[in-house]
Parts: C-alpha cells; structure tokens; sequence
C-alpha cells in the first residue's frame, strides 16, 4: 500500500476513534531539544526528575525503537460541556478541566492500541508501534506542531487554529513510511499577552517558557512537599490544576465541544465544597477519585491543597474543617491547616493553633504554628483585634 493511502486510512480510523488531530512526519532528532535541556538546566521543571531521565530519549525517539520510521501526532478533545454550576465561590474547589471525568491515560491507551491493531492486524502494514500519552520519550508539542496540528502559544500548549487548545496529545511511533504533513507555520499569538497578564504566580516568564516552579498546575499536582507560602495566597480556591492561562486564550472562545462520553464530568467533580473535602480520610478518597486523575497527587497532596484555598477563604467557617486537618495523621496536611488558620481573623482559630502548638511534635509543623500565630499577633496590632 502506498505512504499516502496508508496514511489516509489511518486518519480514518484515528477520526473515527474521536483522535479530532492528525497528522504525520518522518521520525529524527528533535529540533527543539537543545532549547528544552537549557530549559532542564536552569531548573524551571522543579521537582520533576522524570523530565530528565526521558531527555536522553526525548532527543530521538530511534533511540527507544531503532526501526521506527514515522510518527502519527494526535490530538484529543477533552472540552467537555461547560457545567451550568461553576466553582466561583471561594469556599468551592476549583479542579482543573481535564481532571473532570475519568484518567484520560486509561481512555486515550485503549483508543491507540485499537489504532495500532489496525495498522498492524487489518491493514497487515507494520510490525512494531509503540505509542504514548503524556508521559512518553517525546518532546509532544514540538512533533504536534511539525505533523502540522498548530503552534505553541505563549502559554506553552499546543493551539490549533480552528479548535483551540483543550486537547491531550498522544503519539504512535511506526515502522511503515507515512505521508509527511506540512509543519504549522500560519498563524501565531502575534502581540498577544493575555496569558502572560492572567497568569496569578507570572510563571509564564517568556514566550513558550514557563517556570513550572511558580505554574498552579505543578504546585497542586506534581509538587509533593510544602507549598511555597509566597505562592499560596495565589492560589485562590484551585485545588487541583489550573486553566486560567487557557481559559482566557482567545482562541479557545469557539473551541468545539468533545463527543467522548468517558471524559464527561462526575458531578462531584464540578463544585465540591472545600470543608467537605477536608473530611475525606483515606478511605473516601480513593473511593471518591477512583479512576480519576486527581487521585496522581495523592490524598496528603490533594488535602494540602484544600488547606491552603480554605485559608484563602479566611471565613471563620472554615475553622472546623481546618481543625481537623491540624489532627490530621500527615504532617503536611497539618502544616497547611496552621497556616490557613493563620489567614482566618477570628479568636477560634487562635486558639486551635495555640493548643495545637502545645502537642506537635513535628518541627516543621511546629514552624507553621508558630508562624500563623505570629500572623495573628501583626493582624493584633494592626487591627486591635484578639483583645483578651
Ligand atoms: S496553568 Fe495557571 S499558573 Fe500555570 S501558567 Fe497557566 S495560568 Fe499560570
Ligand atoms: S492568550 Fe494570547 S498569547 Fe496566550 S496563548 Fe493565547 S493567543 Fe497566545
């Protein structure tokens, strides 16, 4: 079968799977690779150790499978319906998009060994395939963009012109020769900077560049310790992600809506209360986030996270729920309760930190302890309040 009906059927079939992105390019060294190593090296990508130990493979992907020939860059729509019910309040939890529905990973795989049985079993054209989402040997918005799906905004992610920016990414690295497309070369974010103004923690320091350190996505998701305190009043009432770089895109405003029925939202999902959160041992967690993408930062991350946004809602009726993560069984969780109690100008809270100060062990909570109950004695001053 010739590269080109080969390549046509193909698209065919990705389409049908609900791959709304397609496109083909011979596979080579990155040309972009040197720019993601400086990227490495200044240290933008925090604590993601795994970003460097695919950097090797990044640079080619003939290094992970030598026989491979051509590389099928695919995009997958995961804008669901916009839920009539928004995370607006502050003492609501906002979850990010894509983290709505079921783990996209489970769904997108099934989706791309479907494509590779196709091409290797019905079509009978190739022997080898490997395929990836997300997480795979391959710098993705880099081969997106030369298979022709669109431009990196200055936001980081992949744009397409007509559908905007809510998709996954994925790959399928053959050994058949593919029809090349042409790379994307169009149209691009010319002067824009609404990204670059909307952005809460400026982690977007550069066109394409991002500092992850600072990005709401990486402090909610990937980091695993302490939240910076400098960053946590930034983070308003985001929980798990965030979209606002995207959301406020230009070209996302007619983006069409995902026919995929797996990444539909759980309604839990949409507007949860944050004390209710709170209340989540271990046990209701992963009751609650099974299957879900939410479940990757853990309970003792994701808690830590709605510590930090109930201290950004300072209301004093968030001090029963943040009672009891200053008992809570992890010392991070414990630590974010003392300081979200901090944030709350009420004598109650105070007071738990004072009793709490009396039983903690931990020197690191203890710190936040003492701090938050430092915060009260400045707010003492200033607003000659907490008079005894
Ligand atoms: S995801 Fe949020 S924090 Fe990260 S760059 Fe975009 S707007 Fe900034
Ligand atoms: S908001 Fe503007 S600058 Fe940012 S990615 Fe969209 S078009 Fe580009």
């Amino acid at each position: 079968m010739s590269p080109s009906s080969l390549t046509s059927l193909l698209r065919e079939k990705a389409n049908e799977l609900g791959f709304e992105l397609v496109g083909a390019i011979p596979v080579s060294r990155s040309k972009t690779i040197d720019i993601y190593n400086a990227w490495l090296k200044k240290g933008y990508a925090g604590s993601m150790a795994y970003l460097e130990r695919h950097a090797e493979l990044k640079e080619d992907p003939r290094q992970l499978l030598p026989e491979t020939m051509s590389l099928l860059a695919l995009g997958f729509n995961y804008k669901t319906a916009d839920p009539s019910e928004k995370a607006n309040n502050p003492d609501i939890g906002c979850i990010s998009r894509y983290a709505w529905g079921d783990d996209y990973h489970e769904l997108i795989r099934r989706k791309l060994s479907v494509l590779e049985d196709y091409l290797c079993r019905e079509l009978n054209a190739g022997k080898i395939s490997r395929s990836f989402v997300d997480s795979g040997p391959v710098l993705e918005r880099e081969v997106a963009q030369r298979a022709g799906l669109g431009w990196i905004g200055k936001h980081s992610n992949l744009i397409n012109w007509k559908k905007g920016s809510w998709f996954f990414l994925a790959e399928l690295l053959v050994d058949v020769q593919l029809e090349t497309d042409l790379p994307f070369t169009r149209v691009d974010c010319g002067t824009c900077t609404i990204c670059i103004e909307a952005c809460p923690t400026e982690a977007i320091i550069a066109d394409r560049t991002l500092d992850a350190r600072l990005c709401i996505s990486y402090l909610t998701i990937e980091l695993k310790g302490a939240i910076p305190v400098e960053l946590r009043p930034k983070m308003a009432n985001l929980i798990f992600g965030c979209d606002i770089c995207q959301q406020v895109c230009p070209w996302n405003r007619d983006a069409p809506q995902s026919q995929e029925t797996g990444l539909l939202p759980r309604p839990e999902n949409i507007s949860p209360r944050l004390i209710d959160l709170m209340k989540l041992d271990q046990t209701a967690f992963s009751k609650r986030f099974r299957m879900s993408p939410v479940k990757r930062s853990k309970r003792r991350g994701f808690l830590r996270n709605v510590a930090v946004a109930l201290g950004n809602w300072a209301n004093p009726g968030a001090i029963p729920a943040l009672s009891l993560g200053l008992d809570d069984e992890e010392a991070l969780v414990r630590s974010h309760s003392a300081w979200a109690l901090g944030q709350i100008p009420d004598l109650q809270a105070k007071t738990k930190l004072e009793e709490a100060k009396i039983t903690e062990k931990n020197p690191e909570v203890l710190q936040e302890i003492e701090a938050a109950l430092a915060a009260f004695a400045l707010k003492a001053v200033d607003q000659e309040i907490f008079t005894d």
